[in-house]
């Protein structure tokens, strides 16, 4: 199936919502959320999340909440909260004014819990948590009850009061579901409600020393927010029986679980351990590396939300794990940039170039298209004098067979200018090119009528007296395998980084205009790729530039090009 086809044909879950609005399930409402856990920062799965919940909120009419699941005090953090808003936001999931905690419903979920205490649905348990595993028997095999399991309810309700108010250590307690423990759905084998944990919480402080498990305290979440589609991934599939049985048991608002296959993508990690595992060990510089899978990440390295999201309707959604090729993100930010993104001339690898038969301080105003896609971004003038640079790529001493560009004796064109011949090459003491000396001819000046004589190649150049120095930073891909995960015995995904992801250019030389770039804007340096001026280190003057993507021509496909042109 072609991706067109795909985008035309409706996912399941928008059939399942599609069907209950039919039936008139939820009295014609749509309710969605993206819940995630401020343990780590968002990455380009959590977009996918974000870009499922919100759209079928807008698509429908209907609500889309931010909540946040922050019933984990130990992982928990400001800056992971902060960092979320902002990158919600930034991705397009509009949730108005309904910013919400799952932490502030632990009073309610508390009292419920009361509640399946005194229905004789859960009991204290004073097993540890090795020894409730151990217990729970296997996928063949039944688990053992709990010596703990038969206490009273009055016994029950004392002990889980005592629980709240610090009496006991932590791991010394669990408030357990009294469901089955030969449930064939091992998640029903009395699965642990609240354990002790005296930490405190990034919103409640000292308040508890009691938190809930995510299994109980989910499906209360999205049941107090009204929520009508709990979209989550593919490994809760097995706890939805837990979820409805809860809700069922408390005869409350009953949301409609659905999982969806994760989003997994070639070359990248995509676990909020493993991601921040490289921020701590200092594998890269930080969760907004630009290498890095995080949305911070992506908006650093010069990713529109805009790329994001058709990237996201493109995968659509599955019922079945797959993997996604990280080209086709690749593509997706190439495809808006081509269309939007200014074009300008940048030497990275620069070797400096003297047209000997120049007039030396003459200087001629050229003019150069901005976007070949959209005729209204209009022209530029660029600076054209006796000193240039041009890459070093650009010239071979000894040209390979069919390398069309400079090397000696050899013409090429220079874009917007003059043909250009290389009549001697300079060398310091070791051997170093440090100048090439040209001749032009000026009767070949590009847009003139005695300009007509082909050459086989067309190279870019910046007027050296005029150029802005820069640094530009070329990213590859973080890790050298497809799945980062696939190792030897005994070696880990770190194993896996590749050692040359980031190359870090500083000799590299801008037309005048980019010395004004502002931080994030977005320009395509002709012939070498995507860049976008670093939100953090760039400033006007002194430029940073950050490789967003790759032309989708290669060096090698360039020599081809330079034959057409
Ligand atoms: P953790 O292991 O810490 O739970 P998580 O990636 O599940 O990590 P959450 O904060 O719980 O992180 O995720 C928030 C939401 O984003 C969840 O609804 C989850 O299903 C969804 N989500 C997380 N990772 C992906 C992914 N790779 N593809 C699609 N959705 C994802
Ligand atoms: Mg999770």
């Amino acid at each position: 199936m072609s991706i067109d086809e795909k985008e035309e044909k409706k996912d399941f879950i928008r059939e399942i919502i599609d069907e209950d609005l039919k039936t008139n399930k939820f009295q014609g409402r749509i309710h969605t959320r993206f819940p995630p856990e401020p343990n780590g920062y968002l990455h380009i799965g959590h977009a996918k999340s974000i870009n499922l919940n919100y759209g079928i909120a807008k698509q429908y009419g209907g609500k889309f909440n931010m909540r946040f699941d922050d019933t984990n005090p130990s992982k928990e953090e400001q800056e992971y909260v902060d960092s979320i808003v902002d990158d919600v936001r930034w991705i397009g999931g509009d949730f108005e004014d309904r910013l919400l905690y799952a932490s502030d419903y632990f009073d309610k979920m508390y009292e419920w819990a009361v509640q399946l205490i005194k229905a004789g649905k859960a009991y204290v348990c004073d097993l540890s948590g090795d020894e409730i595993r151990d217990t729970r028997g296997t996928l063949t095999e039944p688990g053992k009850d709990s010596p703990y399991r038969n206490r009273s309810i009055e016994e029950n309700l004392d002990l889980f009061e005592r629980m709240r108010k610090g009496e006991f250590p932590n791991g010394s307690k669990t408030l357990r579901a009294k469901i089955d423990m030969a449930a064939p759905n091992v998640n029903l084998r009395d699965p642990i409600m609240y354990r002790i944990l005296h930490e405190s919480h990034h919103r409640q402080g000292d308040k508890w020393c009691v938190y809930p498990m995510y299994d109980w305290a989910h499906g209360l979440e999205d049941s107090i927010e009204g929520i009508t589609h709990s979209i989550c991934t593919l490994e809760f599939e097995n706890h939805r029986p837990l979820y409805d049985w809860f809700i069922d048991q408390l005869g409350i608002y009953h949301p409609q679980q659905i999982e969806f296959a994760r989003l997994n993508l070639t070359y990248t990690i995509v676990s909020k351990r493993k991601l921040l595992q490289l921020v701590q060990e200092k594998h890269v510089s930080g969760w907004d590396d630009p290498r890095m899978p995080t949305i911070v990440g992506f908006r650093r390295r010069g990713y529109t939300s805009e790329s994001i999201k058709v990237f996201c309707d493109k995968i659509g959604i599955s019922k079945k794990d797959s993997i996604i090729d990280v080209a086709m993100l690749e593509w997706s930010i190439r495809e808006e940039l081509n269309k939007t993104a200014q074009r300008a001339n940048a030497v990275l690898n620069p070797v400096k170039v003297i047209l000997t038969n120049y007039p030396e301080g003459q200087v001629e105003e050229l003019q150069a298209v901005n976007n070949p896609e959209d005729e209204s971004a209009g022209t530029r003038i660029v600076p054209f004098s006796r000193e240039m640079y041009i890459e070093q790529e650009d010239f071979r001493e000894v040209p390979p067979p069919k390398y069309f560009r400079l090397s000696p004796g050899k013409e090429v064109r220079l874009r917007y200018a003059y043909i250009i011949k290389c009549e001697k090459v300079i060398k310091d003491d070791k051997g170093n090119i440090i100048e090439l000396h040209c001749t032009y001819d000026p009767t070949s000046k590009s847009g003139t009528p005695t300009a007509n004589r082909k050459v086989k190649a067309t190279i870019h150049w910046v007027s050296a007296p005029h150029a802005v120095s820069a640094e530009v930073r070329l990213y590859d891909r973080l890790f050298l395998k497809e799945n980062p995960d696939e190792t030897e015995e005994g070696k880990t995904f770190l194993d896996n980084i590749n050692p040359n992801s980031l190359q870090v250019l500083t000799q590299c030389k801008l037309e005048p205009m980019l010395g004004a770039a502002k931080p994030g804007e977005r320009f395509q340096f002709e012939r070498m790729g995507y860049f976008c001026a670093d939100i953090k280190d760039s400033k006007p003057g002194a430029p940073v530039f950050n490789r967003v993507v790759t032309l989708k021509d290669t060096w090698a496909k360039i020599e081809q090009k330079d034959i057409k042109r």
